[in-house]
């Protein structure tokens, strides 16, 4: 079957990812620069950023609805999931990561680094032991417009809060360090450089580390190379294939480093997360609109990632 003219297949594998009579939906288009999805499955909606407009949306999944989950959010960007369900943002007007409680009270869980405050952590992202891992480029201080023109204190470097909840600079060579995902067995933390934003040669290009004694980064080659604007958010599916954002859609990458097909949306994508009651839809935050695309592979994600609500009302069954 010929696939639809938005899915660009480049190796073999991707066939077998991808729905050849899957529908790209547009949700929604009123943002300015969408970014920072996590999804509920509890609640089956998703939450992300509107950054420019200082605001948290949330789409219902059940029917469809968009309405304001935060606002103002601090102008909230990446956002993920902890280990019991509460909301980790990272936001540019308050240079910090927060935590939401199940009460709704909004905690701060880090916002400098030996007496000097962060940038504006960009993304975020839990593993499985409960630690924090987040970006720390300067897109928050650089203008007004995306949280508030400030002096940088420091180097843009990547952070992991740990467990015991100190605070530990684990990558400090990268330029603009933004998205980043382990692979789904946590030896491998791939993180983004959208460095040319700032220098016209700069990096645009993903690299992978390997995860050492917990919180130890090692390597750090160059993983991807984007050919199409930057590679912003990503997320690794349960085989460990990278779908990464990037200038004309989603780029998905084996984890040899092959890129496999594309995606093509009409804005540029700055991320993506995997949501739906499978785990297999993915909704994509581009510029001002939110799409979704349900897939033929699913999401890895350290919560509940074993048992889809299927497999659970079978065992019920049981
Ligand atoms: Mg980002």
């Amino acid at each position: 079957m010929p696939y639809p003219h938005w899915l660009v297949v480049e190796d073999e594998r991707f066939s077998s990812l991808v729905l050849f009579n899957g529908q790209l939906d547009h949700l929604w288009h009123a943002g300015h620069w969408c970014e920072g999805p996590a999804y509920f499955a509890a609640g089956r909606y998703l939450l992300w950023s509107d950054i420019p407009n200082d605001r948290i949306l949330r789409y219902d999944e059940n029917d469809g609805h968009v309405s304001t989950f935060r606002q103002p959010s601090a102008f909230s960007n990446g956002q993920a999931l902890d280990l019991e369900g509460r909301l980790i943002t990272c936001e540019h007007g308050s240079r910090s990561v927060t935590r939401t409680e199940h009460n709704g009270c909004i905690t701060t869980l880090a916002d400098t680094f030996e007496g000097c405050r962060l940038n504006s952590p960009n993304d975020v992202i839990v593993k499985s032991d409960g630690s924090i891992w987040f970006t720390d480029p300067s897109y928050g201080i650089d203008s007004d417009y995306e949280g508030g023109k400030r002096r940088s204190q420091m180097g843009c470097h990547v952070y992991c809060l740990t467990v015991a909840g100190e605070l530990i600079r684990v990558a400090d060579d990268l330029e603009k360090p933004n998205g980043l995902a382990f692979s789904p067995d946590e030896a491998w933390l791939y993180v983004s450089d959208t460095g040319a934003t700032h220098r016209d040669d700069g990096p645009r290009h993903i690299r992978r580390f390997l995860v050492e004694d917990g919180y130890r980064l090692s390597g750090g080659d160059v993983f991807a190379e984007s050919d199409s604007g930057l590679f912003d958010g990503f997320r690794v599916d349960v085989a460990g294939n990278l779908w990464a954002s990037a200038g004309d859609g989603v780029h998905c990458y084996a984890p040899d480093g092959t890129r496999l097909g594309r995606i093509l949306i009409p804005e540029t994508v700055a991320n993506v997360c995997f949501g739906g009651i499978s785990r297999n839809r993915l909704y994509i935050c581009a510029t001002t609109s939110l799409y979704a695309l349900t897939l033929n592979t699913r999401g890895h994600h350290v919560i509940g990632e074993a048992v889809a609500p299927s497999d659970i009302r079978t065992s019920k069954r049981a």
